[in-house]
């Protein structure tokens, strides 16, 4: 039987949020994530199937993992994601599952996620102009995502959270629009600084538009804001209140102002290969225990060993940093 103690590093960081990356394929290709060429994607026969997953979580849920998040890839282009979900969200210990997609197809599938018992989702759209949209994500699907976002609403979804990843120079006419998009319809968006996670070698960090700078451009443009004291500090997201009560915005400053001493996630890639951090450049391989029928025991072992070999943070800001072998969506974001 596998220990019940929690899955702590060697700094005292407890991990009981686990990221599950379903698939490494996306139906548009953001150039901060993904090449402009064709793709090389992984066999479907290495992608974990649902019970391999199912059977790690397990693990990892008797080890103190509460809170997973689906995420590619896009996840909704991984045929019958619902059965995943309800699978999950059964998992005894398991308190909270979320979804990160890009709300392409979300149309189709929100009522069955629903009827599955996913609850949180967070959406993925930097603009609402249907150019900018093209230009970033080199497809024009913008009208199926705004009609994704619609059905999420009409089925029930709350809380629904936005992210936009903030690229200097080219995402500051969407700043205002976007907030102001989510203030209407009780939506709260997360900017994110725009990391080094490209394919193409992109990133500088002169064209990270910074989260003080978003801030100042929205209490400029709607109103002052104050910080609200975090129900868990260890959430990526530093979230200010609009003071008139319009609602939240979150910040993910992973570049202005790094949060891994807070980290508390693991991350599961869609070929099984545990990663204790975003930009960690060495991976565990899970698969071939789950495939081999190894004990639990021996996968809670391998779980705790990555995590208790696991760096302090990354160092995006110092001239040691290397960008991980894998780009954002063959990891999971
Ligand atoms: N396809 C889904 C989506 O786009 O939401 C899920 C996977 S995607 C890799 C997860 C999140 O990563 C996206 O919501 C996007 O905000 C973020 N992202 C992708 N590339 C990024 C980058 N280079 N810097 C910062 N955030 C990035
Ligand atoms: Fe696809 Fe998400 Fe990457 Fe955009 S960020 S290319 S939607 S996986």
């Amino acid at each position: 039987m596998p220990s019940p103690l929690p899955l702590i590093d060697s700094f005292n960081r407890v991990h009981d949020n686990l990221r599950i990356s379903v698939t490494d394929r996306c139906n548009i290709r953001c150039f901060y994530c993904m090449p402009d060429e064709p793709i090389q994607f992984t066999e479907r026969e290495e992608i974990l199937t649902f019970e391999e997953i199912e059977h790690f979580v397990r693990v990892a849920a008797s080890l103190g993992v509460n809170k997973l998040r689906i995420t590619g890839g896009e996840p909704l282009v991984r045929r019958d994601l619902p059965e995943l979900i309800e699978k999950l969200v059964s998992i005894p210990g398991i308190k909270d599952v979320a979804l990160t997609t890009n709300a392409v197809l979300l149309k189709q599938h929100a009522q069955a996620l629903y009827d599955a018992g996913l609850r949180r989702l967070n959406i993925h759209l930097d603009t609402l102009d249907r150019e900018r949209f093209k230009q970033i994500t080199r497809r024009d699907e913008l009208p199926r995502v705004l009609a994704g976002i619609d059905e999420a609403v009409r089925v029930g979804f709350e809380k629904i959270k936005l992210n936009v990843v903030a690229v200097k120079n080219l995402i500051e006419p969407d700043i205002v629009p976007m907030a102001v998009y989510c203030r209407e319809r009780g939506f709260e968006p997360r900017f994110i600084e725009f990391m080094p996670l490209d394919s193409q070698s992109l990133w500088d960090r002169r064209k990270v538009l910074l989260a003080d700078e978003i801030r100042e451009m929205l209490t400029s443009a709607i109103g002052p804001m104050v910080a609200v004291p975090d129900s868990d500090p260890r959430a990526p997201a530093t979230d200010f209140a609009y003071s008139d009560g319009g609602g939240r915005v979150g910040f993910i400053a992973s570049v202005s102002k790094p949060f891994c001493l807070n980290c508390n996630r693991i991350r599961l890639t869609s070929d099984g290969k545990l990663r204790y951090c975003l930009f960690a450049i060495e991976e565990t391989d899970v698969k071939g225990l789950l495939r081999s029928g190894a004990p639990d025991s021996e996968i809670a072992d391998t779980l705790r060993r990555n995590i208790a070999g696991k760096w302090i943070g990354h160092e995006i800001n110092s001239s040691k940093f290397i960008p991980p072998p894998r780009p954002m969506y063959a990891i999971g974001g």
